[in-house]
């Protein structure tokens, strides 16, 4: 992909020369016969690299109208490229370590790096890091090396199904070393579709030389008979996961009637936003027909004006603490272990003591927040238990992906800064 550098970009000039300067065809000492000019980012600045072209000087000899390149070259950066390696490798780690939206991953480069980057650039240099974490996960040299110690391998198969309606992800994994073997979209998972994944692990183990002492999965037919088939006398248990989940139907009924309840309780977010909106002179946003997140992007991005009065400060406060609410409102991840209720009604009263702090801070007094003032965020939930709490509501609050701001028990809603503003 072409790049436009602006024109006062001040490039570090890295001069590059070949090590091995012995024509490849008839061992000659090869000479300098050009200059290749290449600008690139790293995360230490721009860089003009200046490779030394080298060619043979016999002119009858083959090696004489090729040139030979620097061989480190390639360790900075790959052909065409317009970022170096080290680059590549903060988008893919921030992309798949860290979980970053690309828009996220193009502002913190531009903000931290000053490495101009489109969206699609950025998309396609993903995409390229995907396939190269792709091909090492196959290495067999690597996977050797990382079995090299196991006794024996735990492998489970099971269908994901990313999207309603496309063709479902058939992933083998490895447990013993939490590896993904490899995965394959089948358009129709027949049992001899599905038998051809089992037979490819087993070719996996093979040639690993590792005997193979149980496989996982949610025991549907073609798993089932698959495994039975090319791995005979290996136990086949079902996975605890999916049984966990079938055996906590009944209590995730109770805590999605609870989530509905405290729905129903916390309401009319819109109208208190509109209603700050309406006194700072912004267009309230549209009627009730409004999605949520159109709603959340106008509030966060609200408060940040340093030039509002007092009472704008106010009401971004208020802003976001109604973007937090409608964070918590919407979030339904959470397994059986961490029940999306229960995590609502504990997210809901971190909320509430947060407000119950910023009056008391207001008022002047120290005392603390009284837990029996908002029954409604806990109404739900019975089973609320202290020392629990903190892991769960930090579980919530990183899985959450919406921009509410967190509430952090030292302090008020943090975006806005000082509780004297309240
Ligand atoms: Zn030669």
């Amino acid at each position: 992909m072409p790049y436009r550098w602006p024109t006062d970009t001040d490039f570090a000039p890295w001069e590059l020369d070949v090590v091995d300067r012995h024509c490849s065809v008839c061992g000659r000492r090869m000479y300098i016969c050009d200059h290749r000019y290449r600008h690139l980012h790293t995360l230490e600045g721009p860089v003009e690299l200046v490779c030394k072209l080298n060619h043979c000087p016999d002119r009858r000899c083959p090696g004489h109208t090729k040139t030979k390149s620097p061989e480190i070259e390639a360790t900075i950066a790959p052909p065409h490229w317009a970022i170096g390696w080290d680059v590549f490798c903060w988008i893919g780690h921030r992309r798949f370590a860290r979980h970053w939206a690309i828009p996220q991953i193009r502002a913190e480069l531009l903000d931290a790096y000053r490495i101009a980057l489109s969206d699609d650039a950025i998309g396609q240099y993903i995409h390229r890091y995907q396939a190269m974490l792709a091909a090492r996960q196959r290495d067999p040299v690597a996977l050797l090396r990382q079995y090299q110690s196991a006794d024996e391998l735990i492998l489970s198969i099971d269908g994901l199904q990313p999207e309603k309606g496309h063709e479902t992800l058939y992933v083998v994994r490895e447990l013993t070393r939490k590896r993904v073997w490899f995965a394959e979209a089948l358009i129709s998972a027949t049992a001899d579709e599905v038998r051809r994944l089992i037979a490819r692990a087993k070719g996996w183990a093979e040639a690993l030389g590792k005997p193979v002492g149980l496989w996982l999965s949610d025991r549907q037919d073609a798993f089932v008979t698959g495994i039975a088939a090319e791995f005979p006398g290996v136990p086949h248990r079902y996975c605890q996961n999916h049984f966990l989940r079938d055996v906590a139907k009944p209590v995730s009924e109770i805590d999605s009637h609870a989530k509905v309840q405290m729905r129903k309780k916390v309401r009319g977010l819109r109208k208190i936003e509109q209603a700050v909106l309406k006194r700072q002179g912004v267009e309230a946003p549209g009627d009730a027909a409004g999605t949520d997140t159109e709603a959340t992007s106008r509030v966060t991005g609200e408060p940040a004006d340093p030039a509002a009065p007092q009472a704008d400060a106010a009401g971004g406060v208020v802003l976001d603490y109604c973007a937090a609410v409608r964070g918590i409102l919407n979030d339904d991840q959470g397994g059986p272990l961490h029940p999306p209720g229960l995590r609502m009604a504990e997210a809901l009263d971190e909320v509430r003591e947060s407000i119950q702090r910023d009056l008391d801070e207001k008022k002047g007094g120290s005392r603390s927040s009284n837990s029996g003032a908002w029954p409604a965020a806990s109404a739900g939930a019975s089973t609320k238990s202290g020392p629990n709490k903190r892991r769960s509501a930090t579980t919530s609050r990183t899985s959450r992906k919406s921009r509410r701001p967190s509430i952090r028990r030292g302090g008020p809603a943090p975006s806005v800064g000082g509780s004297s503003r309240v």
